[in-house]
């Protein structure tokens, strides 16, 4: 077919865009739908850094920026890796791109062959399978279930090594989960990656600022391995900032100027407003991050205790992010009003969004079926309301 190239044939339509024109369909006909689908912090950017935008924008700052980023952004992610991260990394190994996506997305498209394996804990956020097939790369999925805390286990990440593995794809806190490794499961994996000198590590560490427990980096648990760390970082979460497309890696140059090469030919870099925005996100005043995190935990509190007391639905307590990922599996084997039979968490979602009114994703999107995500990026009057509604919807199955 001329339209559809081989690669882009693999590329799937997410279940996330799935269920959100599900939903829009549903909405459309009239029904109120309560949609905790998506991945978006529900605060606006800042003032400072809309103020930022504007002047440089008014300055002239409008001219293409360089492909790696601007030397006062990259030199301010280094001052932002030292303040949060506990490590300082040389400007050279530092790249700005559209998103956190698109580093994710150079970074295997700089290394990965056709049949290189990239290990997958699993649950993981769905864009790296897309990306990792995009890129011709081999997926080795690990799943890691609730028992542990949906952490991948140095055992399993030795099991899942060959020698065709290229990267460990590891994500934290994490999506859809909300799992945080602590340090010392990091530096547990990291013994285990000491062994295998060919497996290189991303750790995408984009929720690290909405985080209920203590954080670390791994380029700080394991500062030895720099050589094969990239770290994944962005505004988006953090400062409400998914619509400016900013995001940043971290890794050994070598690395660095090769995903350059590959975004030198795709977007030339981000845009020069968007990085004089993140500019003043990371050097303007940071009090904003606590005081949204703690909003967020006081939701995340909330949601899990009402899932929890639903039958048939449990739920983990989750260390970051604003997503929880509980279990639905009780629910198989009940029937609908309809009589139609509950058997994966894709009927569970159907169900839900037909009956309730709230359209959640499904864990096999996730790569860890049996499950579904739920976002609490969301106000608290929505989230009360859903919950009770999935609650009223789950009691009239028989
Ligand atoms: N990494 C993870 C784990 C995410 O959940 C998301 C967004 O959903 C991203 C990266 C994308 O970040 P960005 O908006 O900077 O591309």
């Amino acid at each position: 077919e001329l339209i559809r190239s081989d690669r882009a044939a693999s590329l799937q339509l997410s279940e996330i865009v799935k269920i959100s024109e599900a939903a829009r369909a549903r909405q459309a006909e009239g029904h109120p739908v309560l949609t905790f689908g998506t991945g978006e912090p529900d605060f606006k950017t800042p003032e400072n850094v809309i103020a930022a935008a504007h002047k440089a924008a008014l300055a002239g700052d409008t001219g293409y920026p360089p492909t790696a980023g601007k030397p006062a952004l990259r030199e301010a992610i280094a001052m932002d890796a030292e303040r949060f991260c506990g490590f300082r990394p040389e400007i050279a190994e530092i790249m700005v791109s559209t998103g956190a996506k698109q580093v994710i997305h150079n970074a295997f498209a700089a290394t990965v062959n056709p049949g290189d394996e990239v290990i997958m804990p699993a649950p993981y956020w769905t864009s790296y399978a897309d990306i990792v097939d995009f890129c011709q790369g081999e997926m080795v999925t690990v799943p890691c279930g609730a028992d542990q805390g949906f952490r991948l286990t140095p055992d399993a990440l030795e099991a899942a090594i060959t020698d065709k593995t290229r990267w460990l794809m590891l994500n934290t806190p994490g999506n859809p989960s909300g799992a945080m490794y602590s340090g010392e499961d990091l530096e547990a994996l990291a013994e285990v990656l000491r062994k295998h000198p060919q497996v290189w590590v991303i750790a995408d560490e984009i929720y690290m600022h909405i985080t209920y427990a203590p954080f670390t980096s791994f380029r700080k648990a394991a500062p030895d391995l720099a050589d094969r760390t990239l770290i994944v970082n962005g505004v988006s979460k953090s400062y409400a900032m998914t619509g400016w497309r900013l995001g940043w890696g971290i890794g050994p140059v070598e690395l660095i100027k090769a995903m350059t090469a590959i975004q030198g030919q795709c977007t030339s870099g981000a845009s020069s407003i968007s990085q004089a925005a993140a500019l003043e996100a990371l050097t303007g005043p940071q009090n904003l991050l606590a005081e949204r995190c703690d909003a967020f935990r006081a939701r995340r509190d909330m949601v899990v205790d009402a899932l929890n007391a639903v039958d048939g639905i449990t739920c983990e307590v989750p260390g970051g992010a604003f997503y929880v990922y509980p279990n639905c599996e009780g629910l198989f084997g009940r029937t609908t009003s309809g009589g139609k039979l509950i058997e994966n968490d894709a009927d569970v979602c159907e169900y839900i969004l037909n009956e309730g009114n709230v359209a959640l994703v499904p864990g096999r999107a996730f790569g860890l079926p049996g499950h579904f995500r739920l976002s609490y990026a969301y106000s608290d009057a929505d989230l009360t309301e859903g919950c009770a509604r999935i609650a009223r919807a789950v009691n009239e199955l028989k």
